[in-house]
């Protein structure tokens, strides 16, 4: 067994400041500050007042992510006004903001038309 360099860290030390400069080497601490500190406390603050983004909400025995999750305001058919949780109503409520009932009623065969008007 070799005997252990008592200057092996200072040595690597060296090393590394000539390869990457003294930036490397330095203690992490000594770039930061109370104003920084005090950036970064408002900042995960802010973070932490923001929605949850990955609250998993079950539904149809899935695993959804809430952020892909309908929101309640959308859950409401503006057209005849019915509260739905029905994955089916999700789609059409997304793309003609319709519940699936009012689709068949009053949207289907003039798709094209209905978006339009819902544009205007
Ligand atoms: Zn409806």
């Amino acid at each position: 067994m070799k005997e252990k360099d008592p200057n092996f860290i200072p040595k690597l030390e060296k090393a590394i400041e000539q390869k990457y400069g003294d930036i490397a080497t330095r203690n992490p601490s000594h770039f930061w500050n109370e104003e920084k500190e005090r950036a970064y406390l408002e900042q995960l603050k802010k973070e932490n007042e923001k929605p949850p983004e990955y609250t998993t909400i079950q539904s149809e025995g899935f695993f959804i992510k809430s952020k892909l999750f309908i929101k309640a305001h959308q859950r409401t058919c503006p057209e005849c006004g019915k509260y739905s949780f029905d994955v089916k109503d999700d789609l059409y409520m997304n793309k003609y903001s319709t519940c699936y009932k009012c689709y068949i009623l009053y949207v289907e065969g003039r798709e094209e038309k209905w978006l339009k008007k819902k544009m205007a």
